[in-house]
């Protein structure tokens, strides 16, 4: 019977996290010559990345090598491997941007074309003229968007999505209040690149979470 290739199956985020953690090992290598730690740091990332994923058989022996990794060359080799099975955001149209944001007049769209969906955990564009952001990701196939204003300049905080320490912006959401006719405002500091941010992007749940809270 001829053997079926692996299917992509790794989110965007879940590569951000392991090659977060590759460079937890090419950072001991780099700086210490003790053994010791050496292990202690591949034994912490087997259990973070290793153990704490139901990864099947065949998917395992694609990340396994991320532990014995001796280099730079060849962490970037065993990352370009891993490629291959990400799965990319779903690619979104204009069309279902302007659906999901059917309120907002003169809605601005990013241009789609130069997005890379295999880079992102989750789609951002900005109006620069309005200091409005738009926002969409995906839950159960199906897309949630979400708009805030943000603040200039950029100061140096905590990133609500991405949870780095970089230039963010405050970014405020407004929701109906309880009583009719009234609004609550959230506010939340979040990196001010969008890209970057999806650079670091290692934990969906916690962007979900974001959603879950900035829309109630
Ligand atoms: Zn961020």
């Amino acid at each position: 019977m001829e053997k079926q290739p692996i299917q992509p199956f790794l989110t965007v985020a879940n590569y951000r996290f392991i090659e977060q953690q590759l460079d937890k090992i090419l950072q001991a290598l780099a700086t210490t010559k003790d053994q010791n730690v050496i292990h202690a740091v591949r034994g912490l990332v087997r259990s973070d990345v290793i153990d704490s994923f139901s990864w099947s058989d065949e998917e395992a022996k694609l990340v396994d090598p991320l532990i014995d990794i001796q280099d730079k060359a060849e962490g970037e080799a065993f990352l370009e491997q891993l490629e291959a099975y990400i799965i990319p955001f779903r690619a979104v149209e204009a069309g279902k941007l302007k659906s999901l944001f059917k309120k907002e007049k003169k809605l601005k769209l990013p241009n789609l074309e130069n997005i890379d969906f295999r880079q992102i955990s989750y789609l951002a564009w900005d109006d620069p003229g309005k200091l409005r952001r738009y926002m969409v990701i995906e839950e159960n196939g199906k897309n949630k968007a979400l708009k805030g204003t943000f603040t200039h300049p950029a100061i140096k905080g905590i990133c609500t999505l991405c949870n780095c320490h970089s230039d963010v912006v405050r970014f405020t959401t407004t929701v109906k209040g309880e009583a009719s006719g009234t609004f609550a405002n959230h506010y939340n500091y979040i990196c001010a690149d969008s890209q970057q941010c999806n650079q670091h992007i290692t934990d969906m749940e916690k962007v979900r979470a974001f959603f879950e809270r900035v829309t109630k």
